[in-house]
Parts: structure tokens; sequence; C-alpha cells
């Protein structure tokens, strides 16, 4: 896509609330259109980024300033950017909005514990309910839901496909990606 506009969905919810599932989807109808989009996933920062960053307060918000300060220099360059981490602390994501603007789209990836739980993907809820990783959010750690997402993703209700179609339209709507032509016969 020529002249891409930048911008940032900027995904936070609970682990296993949905992020990394519903970012693959975005992000492949936006390759798939031609952008250049990157995603910054939570797990994968942690892995390189933010490689011996634990889960203090400190430092899960250098962390996330981390990826706010990289989706700030994408998104500004023109490269759309899908962050997909748990960003639990609502002034440390206002912070990203301060330094984006009308870049900055909150999607909140919304589920309660009890059904993370259920989902445990990856056998750390279980693990969290019996004391053995502390400072897990949202059962021995803070979460702090945004107050006012520009959208939010309920995955109790809603499949994977619909709420990325719901992130794509408003895309659209937004003029942020162009409308996808009707397909000719
Ligand atoms: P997160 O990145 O938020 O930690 P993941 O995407 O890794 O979460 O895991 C979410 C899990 O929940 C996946 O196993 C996914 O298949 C499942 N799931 C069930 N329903 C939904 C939904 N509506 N949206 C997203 N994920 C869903």
């Amino acid at each position: 896509m020529a002249d891409e506009k930048g911008f940032t969905l900027w995904f936070t919810g609970l682990s296993g609330a949905g992020k990394t599932t519903i970012s693959e989807i975005v992000e492949r109808e936006l390759r798939a259109r031609g952008s250049k989009v990157e995603v910054l996933d939570g797990d994968v920062v942690r892995e390189n980024l933010s490689k011996g960053l634990g889960f203090s307060k400190e430092d899960r918000d250098t962390n996330i300033r981390r990826i706010a300060f990289v989706a700030d220099l994408l998104s500004r360059n023109g490269v759309p950017v899908i962050t997909a981490a748990i960003s639990p602390y609502r002034e440390i994501r206002d912070e990203a909005r301060e330094t984006m603007g009308d870049r900055f789209i909150e999607v909140f990836v919304k589920a309660s514990v009890e059904v993370c739980a259920e989902r445990d993907v990856k056998g750390l809820y279980e693990k969290a309910f019996k004391g053995e990783i502390k400072e897990f959010t949202g059962v021995s750690d803070p979460y702090e839901a945004p107050p006012n997402p520009e959208i939010v993703c309920h995955t109790e209700q809603e499949a994977p496909e619909e709420s990325a179609q719901k992130l794509i339209a408003y895309l659209e709507e937004r003029e942020l990606i162009p409308a996808r032509e009707a397909a000719t016969v």
C-alpha cells in the first residue's frame, strides 16, 4: 500500500483474553491488502526488546513504555502497528495515548478472569491460583480496565473473526485503511 497511514491498535486485556489471536487475524487481513503492518506482541517483546524484565510494577511500566516508544516511531512514519501486551496500568496506556494522539486506538480485549482461567491457554492461571506464579495479572496483580476504549472486543460472546472484522470496519470508517473494493463478478 503506497502512502499508508500510520496508527497503533493498542490491545489491552488479561492473559488469555484473545489479544494474540485477534491481532494475528487483523495482521493477516491488513497484509492481504498490501499493508506493512508490524505487530508488537507482549510475549515476543519480552523475549528480546524487554529481555530480563520481570513483573514488578516498575518493570511492567518499562516494558510498556518501550512498546509505546517503538509503536510511536513506526506509526509516525506511516507504518500501522498492533500491540498485544496486557498493559495493565491505565496511567501508562494514557501516556502512550498522549504521545501518539490521534494515532492511538485503544482496544479492550475483554474476558473475565474466570473465562481466561477456563481457557488457560498457557497453563499459567492454574499455577497462579496455586501461588506458584506471583504477581499474575487478574489473580494476584492489578488489571485496570480502560474506561473509554475506542473499541471493545467481547471475546466471551464474539468469535475472534468477528472481533477482527469489527476492528477492520473501524479502520475503514476512519479512513485509516482503504475500504475493500467490491469483488468483481
Ligand atoms: P492473549 O494474547 O490475550 O494472552 P491468546 O490470544 O494467546 O490471548 O489466547 C486466547 C485464547 O482464547 C485462544 O486459545 C483463543 O483460541 C481463545 N478464544 C476463544 N474465544 C475467543 C475469542 N472470541 N477471541 C479471541 N480468542 C478466543
